[in-house]
């Protein structure tokens, strides 16, 4: 594939966006961007943002716009995001998604993977995140092959706070109430394209490939 690709990953916590990011990101060499991995990096290092931002992501909810789209401008103008990008986690609200347009970021792909809350709810108990480096595992359907450390750095393995199931179930409601109204946003501007979370991360891996290539 030639074309620049600068693609948003929507879906609801859980459903798979870290670790299709993360192929995606290794598959084109284009870096993969949380927001959350950011934010959570800056709470581990107990910077002002981390500080502002802490109670939130306890909780549950959404941090202010104003914060993320800081962090977003910044990321976005570093070198390595010249020729193209994954933004996992932002937008999450549409005024972000607007700062995005006004910052003149050309979107040229959005996928929305789409998982029952249910199957989300007993999805999070198993997810780990490595302390050092932000990589994603699960238990279950992506373990990491060195056990409780990470595979990529070698860093501890955690759960994280907010996959504790009442902030799941939080999580849940804010991603029904503030971020599914961007799938319309997206659709008026025929960039979505929607993709089932299966059980199997290959095979999720394998239609999401097809919305980024077909
Ligand atoms: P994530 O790792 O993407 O699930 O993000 C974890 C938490 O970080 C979210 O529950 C929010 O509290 C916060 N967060 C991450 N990205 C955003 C965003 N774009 N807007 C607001 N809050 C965010």
């Amino acid at each position: 594939m030639n074309r620049a690709i600068k693609l948003i990953l929507l879906g609801a916590p859980g459903a798979g966006k870290g670790t299709q990011a993360e192929i995606i990101s290794k598959k084109y060499a284009i870096p993969a961007i949380s927001t959350g991995a950011i934010i959570r990096s800056a709470i581990a290092n107990g910077t002002e943002l981390g500080k502002a931002a802490a109670s939130y992501i306890e909780r549950g909810e959404l941090v202010p716009d104003a914060v993320v789209i800081d962090i977003i401008k910044e990321r976005l103008a570093a070198p390595d995001c010249r020729n193209g990008f994954i933004l996992d986690g932002f937008p999450r609200t549409v005024p972000q998604a607007q700062a995005l347009e006004d910052m003149g970021v050309e979107i040229t792909d959005v996928i929305s993977i789409e998982v029952p809350d249910e199957t989300i709810m007993t999805r999070m108990s198993g997810r780990r995140v490595c302390e050092v480096c932000g990589a994603t595992y699960h238990t279950i359907y992506n373990p990491s092959p060195r056990g409780g450390l990470c595979g990529v750095c070698g860093g501890q393995l955690t759960v994280r706070k907010d996959d504790k199931p009442e902030v799941v179930s939080e999580r849940l409601a804010v991603y029904h109430r503030q971020t599914e109204p961007l799938k319309a946003y997206y659709a008026d501007k025929d960039i979505l394209k929607i993709v089932v979370g299966q059980e199997k991360l290959e095979d999720t891996t394998a239609l999401t490939a097809k919305a980024l290539e077909g």
